[in-house]
């Protein structure tokens, strides 16, 4: 809670079910974004539906009733698997990976879907989208999930038909069409890392153009807030859940947005709540005003380095 009273909530971003307690042992609330491609990335055969089945129940073994995003596997680009059937591309950031690579595969988007709708009876489990840059490829998801529904409801297996259904905005179109996204699902959750990449036209794993890749670029400071805006504005749940709400600058920016629910790296959420703890919320709106105000993310990042620098100084 900030010193004002508003409370925020702190999720963790996992990518092995036994990371859920250590999310719990560091005090988050829940799974904000469960990455759960890592089930095929260790491996040299896909996992079957019980494989998913097992991994989603660990976590709910774990975190009982609380809120556990799962996010439909993001493979490609960064995430990709060492098999024959991988085709070569150009630009992997820009090609078949993630959402797409699903689409592409129904057997094996179907089979994940069937796991979480089968778990999502044990406990408080959310869908989530990865990557999707327009609204038919939403819609389309959204078909292969209610086709799945219809599977287990004809073989009798039990589901929450209610399941909220969710996406990332991780791309600059996504962010411009928010409001109509918006319209068709439960919750947005704003995947900076990619964000940031497609927006910049900086590749997130390049070394020769990290100082090119800034949270704080004034493009990627206003895409956020218009999207958290959007989100208000349509009444649906927002979070955000990129690297950036690791980071200790950007904590009281981002609360000055107006954001309640951050997902990030389990280790680091103590050290994230001492700035909470120790802020106002007033002062957080004035900050995100103040950083709005520059046109280089250099003075961005000094001006928001020194304010978090003076909040913990004050702290006794
Ligand atoms: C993101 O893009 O911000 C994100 C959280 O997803 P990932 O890092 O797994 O691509
Ligand atoms: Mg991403």
């Amino acid at each position: 809670m900030t010193t004002d009273g508003f409370p925020i909530q702190l999720f963790g971003n996992i990518e092995l079910p036994d990371e859920a307690d250590i999310t719990l042992q560091k005090g988050g609330q829940g799974i904000g974004l469960y990455r759960t491609e890592f089930l095929y990335l260790g491996s040299d055969r896909d996992p079957t539906e019980e494989d998913h089945y097992e991994a989603y129940m660990t976590t709910i073994r774990s975190f009982g009733n609380h809120p556990i995003t799962i996010r439909t596997v993001d493979l490609g680009a960064d995430k990709f698997l060492h098999r024959d059937r991988w085709v070569k591309e150009p630009n992997p950031f820009l090609g078949l990976r993630s959402i797409r690579y699903c689409l592409n595969h129904l057997n094996l988007f179907k089979t994940q879907m069937r796991a979480i709708l089968r778990a999502s009876v044990h406990g408080n489990l959310k869908i989530m989208f990865p990557l999707i840059t327009n609204i038919l490829e939403l819609r389309q998801a959204k078909w292969v999930l209610a086709d799945v529904k219809e599977d287990l409801e004809e073989q009798k297996i039990p589901f929450n038909d209610s399941i909220p259904v969710g996406i990332m905005i991780e791309t600059p179109a996504a962010a411009m069409t928010a409001d109509d996204l918006a319209d068709e699902v439960d919750f947005f959750s704003i995947g900076t890392n990619d964000l940031i990449q497609y927006t910049l036209a900086v590749d997130r794993a390049n070394e020769h153009v990290a100082s090119l890749y800034s949270p704080a670029h004034p493009a990627v400071l206003n895409l956020i807030r218009q999207v958290y805006q959007t989100a208000k504005r349509a009444k649906i749940d927002i979070s955000l859940c990129g690297e950036m709400a690791s980071e200790t600058e950007f904590t009281p920016l981002l609360l000055g947005f107006g954001f309640t629910t951050l997902s990030l790296a389990p280790p680091r959420i103590p050290e994230i709540k001492k700035i909470i703890r120790s802020v106002s919320m007033s002062q957080c709106r004035r900050i995100a005003r103040k950083a709005l105000t520059f046109d280089t993310d250099k003075q961005t990042i000094s001006y928001l380095r020194a304010q978090v620098q003076d909040i913990l100084a004050n702290v006794d």
